[in-house]
């Protein structure tokens, strides 16, 4: 579904900043993933590349068997709307639209009519147990339900792929936990992918497989230290 080859990419500036110095990485269709590493490590920057937000200088990403490189910002964009959801630490909802309206949103890009947008909107609403918020403004939402708000906002255009940057960074361990339930449901009932950059090891922990990236490069698998050294 997801492959890195060799990925570099530098912040120009008075001091350019190497951020990803050959990163390596397949994630196949249906797992769920966490990617963690120290702040500043470049764990937004990889997921940012994920979501074709932003390019890279040098390497491949196939997305779903395409190369996807140099894109127009026109066919980036319709990558991004056909198979990518997002979901922010910060929940990025838009605070003078109700919960609805919000979750129904990608739909008004897409040109879907406001009566489908609000039925389809409704029902993810519903999925994430919250019917009974959708005419709340997101001041009037807890921060576990502003996310699931954004989750169902990530959902409603059915991506295949769900990138999830901190989704649990301004929540409590409790609601974290309701998050992660969440996540899990939409990995093994609807096979979503879904890559979740994380600082709690209890996050990755739920996770299928932990990615590590330390100073701009994915750290291999360190299981062969936990086993006895029995060459000694
Ligand atoms: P992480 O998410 O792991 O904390 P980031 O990918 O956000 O790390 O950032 C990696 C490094 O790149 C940091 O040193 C950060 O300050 C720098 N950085 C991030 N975005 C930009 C940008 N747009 N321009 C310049 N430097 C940036
Ligand atoms: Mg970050």
């Amino acid at each position: 579904m997801i492959r890195l080859t060799d990925i570099n990419k530098t912040y120009p500036g008075a001091v350019p900043l190497h951020v990803l110095k050959g990163i390596n990485l397949t994630v196949d269709k249906g797992e769920l993933v966490s990617i963690m590493g120290a702040s500043g490590s470049g764990k937004s920057t990889l997921l940012n590349i994920l979501g074709i937000l932003d390019n890279y200088d040098s390497g491949e990403y196939h997305l779903d068997g395409t190369l996807i490189k140099n894109l127009s910002e026109n066919r980036a964009a319709e990558y991004r709307n056909r198979m990518i959801g997002f979901v922010f630490q910060s929940f990025n909802l838009i605070n003078y639209k109700n919960a609805l309206e919000n979750v129904a949103l990608p739909l008004f890009y897409q040109g879907v009519s406001r009566r489908k947008r609000n039925i389809l909107a409704m029902e993810q609403l519903e999925k994430m147990g919250l019917a009974d918020r959708s005419h709340h403004l997101p001041g009037e939402l807890s921060g576990g339900q502003k996310q699931r708000v954004a989750i169902a906002r990530a959902m409603i255009t059915n991506p295949s792929i769900i990138l999830a940057d901190e989704p649990t960074g301004a929540l409590d361990s409790t609601t974290s936990r309701d998050v992660m339930t969440l996540f899990k449901q939409l990995n093994r009932e609807e096979g979503k992918t879904i890559v979740i950059v994380t600082h709690d090891p209890g996050v990755g922990k739920q996770c299928d497989r932990v990615i590590r990236i330390s100073d701009g490069l994915i750290v291999p698998d360190d299981n062969i230290i936990t086993q006895p050294n029995i060459s000694l």
